[in-house]
């Protein structure tokens, strides 16, 4: 942390939190400590903390202060992938024969980690919709240990009220895991709302640039923190210090992307709402959206993901997919450039025929910070 105690706001701890100008350089930006282990002063002499890269790294340890800065939690902790986060938090915090309550729409890797990986391990689960909180209060049982949400949620863009959700979890005596991955703590800061872990692809909107993968935890409590770090080391799934690092960069700049992609999302969105070719709009910025007054209270902006759905079924809607030439057909998000995808036969074709199943005519973009008139020209020209 840096020296002066004065109160800083989120740009500033994104910049600096755990960031300080290299003692022996005064380098200002943290060095890529490329580096698994590190010389001892006598045996158990360790200068700073420094071991074996698996169980710290320097580089890695400012980008977890950062994190932990960024999300108001205790304790932040960098993984090789979101996957790899989300598996060392729930094979932390459940047993075999514990409970989990899932929401009905998810990112499709996160319901696959939960339907063919944890369940095989002995963990059970319910899917409810998480926007309905007596949906979620049927799903509970003596045994849940955790309620997990996505909000906005990948790819529907449903809003679950984060403060009422916790109140329901603890009630219940489970913890609520957040995926914080669409909105980024720029936009919505959930363990002030009551989250004990928030979960991030740092991949996405953190890393900002397509460039690396990378996952992240925040837990709010220190002692949960640091057994979710013991963990950590335990299982190994750790950032290595060159994609840390790329995450720190990125996360520099968060709070100028995530104004922009929010800006240009909600003129996509306008576009699209009154396009005859499209059925449906799904953005939380939208007046008419069902989540838009909880989404307005808890987040500073609407953020850069929308979905639609297209006249004309799954056809159309892979060919609207086709016919982009500035949106880049790709799985992933939250990249400077804009990106399209359908999620029924990409990001999400691993939750076909179960409850997470997305509509066939779904199509999702990634609303990036180029030139707005260029999006809406691309997409206008896509639509046909
Ligand atoms: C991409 C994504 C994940 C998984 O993260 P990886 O970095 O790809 O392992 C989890 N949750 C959400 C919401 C995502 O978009």
């Amino acid at each position: 942390m840096t020296e002066h105690q004065l109160p800083q706001g989120f740009e500033t701890l994104a910049i600096h939190a755990g960031q300080e100008a290299d003692p022996q350089t005064g380098a200002v930006v943290t060095p890529i400590y490329q580096v698994s282990t590190y010389k001892q002063d006598g045996v158990g002499g360790l200068r700073g903390g420094y071991e074996y890269s698996r169980s710290a790294n320097p580089t890695r340890t400012a980008l977890e202060e950062c994190l932990a800065a960024l999300e108001g939690g205790a304790r932040g902790l960098a993984f090789a992938s979101g996957l790899a986060a989300e598996d060392t938090l729930l094979r932390t915090i459940l047993k075999p024969g514990d409970h989990i309550v899932i929401p009905n729409d998810a990112y499709g890797g996160t319901f696959r980690l939960f339907a063919k990986v944890l369940i095989r391990w002995g963990v059970e689960f319910s899917v409810a919709n998480t926007q309905n909180l007596d949906d979620v209060r049927a799903a509970l049982r003596p045994d849940t240990r955790a309620v997990w949400v996505e909000t906005p949620s990948n790819p529907l863009l449903g809003i679950t009220d984060l403060a009422a959700l916790a109140e329901v979890a603890h009630g219940a005596g489970a913890l609520l895991v957040v995926d914080n991955t669409f909105a980024s703590p720029y936009l919505q800061q959930p363990i002030a709302l009551g989250a004990d872990a928030v979960v991030h692809s740092t991949t996405k909107y953190m890393g900002g640039h397509s460039d690396v993968v990378g996952g992240a935890l925040v837990l709010a409590d220190a002692g949960l923190g640091e057994e979710v770090a013991y963990h950590q080391n335990a299982m190994g799934a750790v950032s290595g210090p060159f994609d840390a690092w790329l995450v720190m960069r990125g996360i520099k700049t968060l709070g100028v992307r995530m104004d922009r992609h929010s800006a240009n999302a909600e003129k996509v969105a306008e576009l699209l709402a009154s396009h005859p070719k499209v059925s449906q709009v799904l953005y939380p910025g939208l007046p008419e959206h069902p989540g838009h007054d909880i989404a307005a209270k808890q987040m500073k902006a609407f953020g850069g993901m929308v979905s639609f759905r297209v006249a004309g079924g799954e056809e159309a809607a892979v060919e609207v997919c086709n016919r982009t030439q500035l949106f880049t057909l790709g799985e992933s998000l939250g990249g400077v450039e804009s990106l399209i995808e359908h999620p029924g036969r990409m990001t999400h074709a691993s939750a076909a025929g179960s409850p997470l199943e997305v509509p066939a005519d779904l199509v999702r973009v990634s609303v990036g910070i180029e030139s707005i008139d260029d999006l809406l020209a691309d997409l206008k020209q896509a639509l046909g």
